[in-house]
């Protein structure tokens, strides 16, 4: 089996004291490329190291929708361009995005997402796109403000709503809560998209797939979205899991699989 996780946050303290197991079971599970995801520039470092000792781990820079209101600034801009533009391992912009759930702060989050989505476009980059609460408000800016590629993680919504991404040119990229019992909404949409728009990813440590439910999510659990979303589509999963890998590496632009050398040891603060 083969697979590409396509958002991961294994930088989060939880990792701290077995990174390198973490690392060897994705590998034995057959996850040959992961796109690291980041919150905030307080990440920044922690996350270009990781990408800098492991050949199979690209990243993105960006600030999460729910950061927006305490650290957007234009500077922070300038920040993420400077990087993207810096490091072959930034392969997009984000995690960015809209979070309307419990948060009051629509226009700072609009403005930032509006920023990073012009960053993404003048450097061509994909972005990598946090929506919860908010598919419609997601829709119209993205209708006004057309960007190259992206995807919308963690999908969440309704097929309707994917598949109106997906006519925008976006890929909908499905996490361990296809595999929950009542997701019927996110069960239909992985039905619905277009095979070569299916992204999976774990989206750790959160959201742990069945039968891992409950416990710290780990990238190599990504095999269980796959073979949820297989199931879902009655299609062979290693088949998916090439497809899959396939739609990412063309989304990311990634370099074909390189031997991952032995992990070096990593301060993982
Ligand atoms: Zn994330």
């Amino acid at each position: 089996m083969k697979a590409i996780d396509t958002h991961v946050h294994v930088n989060f303290p939880n990792f701290c004291d077995d990174f390198s197991a973490v690392r060897q079971r994705w590998l034995a599970a057959g996850v040959d490329a992961l796109i690291h995801s980041c919150v905030h520039p307080g990440e920044f470092s922690a996350i270009q190291a990781i990408a800098q000792a492991c050949p199979e781990v690209f990243f993105a820079v960006g600030l999460h929708p729910l950061e927006a209101e305490a650290q957007w600034t234009e500077a922070l801009g300038d920040r993420i361009r400077s990087l993207a533009q810096s490091d072959p391992k930034v392969v997009a912009i984000g995690e960015t995005g809209l979070d309307f759930y419990k948060s009051t702060a629509r226009s700072v989050q609009l403005a930032a997402f509006a920023g990073q989505l012009e960053i993404a476009r003048s450097l061509d980059r994909p972005v990598i796109i946090h929506c919860r609460d908010a598919a419609d408000d997601m829709i119209a800016v993205l209708r006004d403000q057309p960007c190259p590629a992206g995807v919308l993680h963690c999908w969440g919504g309704t097929p309707q709503q994917a598949l109106q991404f997906v006519e925008l040119g976006f890929y909908i990229s499905f996490s361990g809560t296809v595999t929950f019992k009542n997701a019927r909404e996110i069960q239909a949409s992985a039905q619905a998209v277009p095979l070569d728009r299916l992204l999976v990813e774990t989206d750790c440590p959160f959201l742990a797939p069945v039968p891992h439910r409950g416990r710290r999510n780990e990238p190599a659990y990504v095999i269980s979205v796959l073979q949820q979303v297989a199931a879902l589509r009655a299609i062979d999963p290693i088949a998916l899991g090439e497809q899959t890998s396939a739609n990412a590496r063309r989304l990311f632009q990634l370099p074909q699989p390189i031997d991952p050398h032995p992990v070096p040891a990593l301060a993982l603060a």
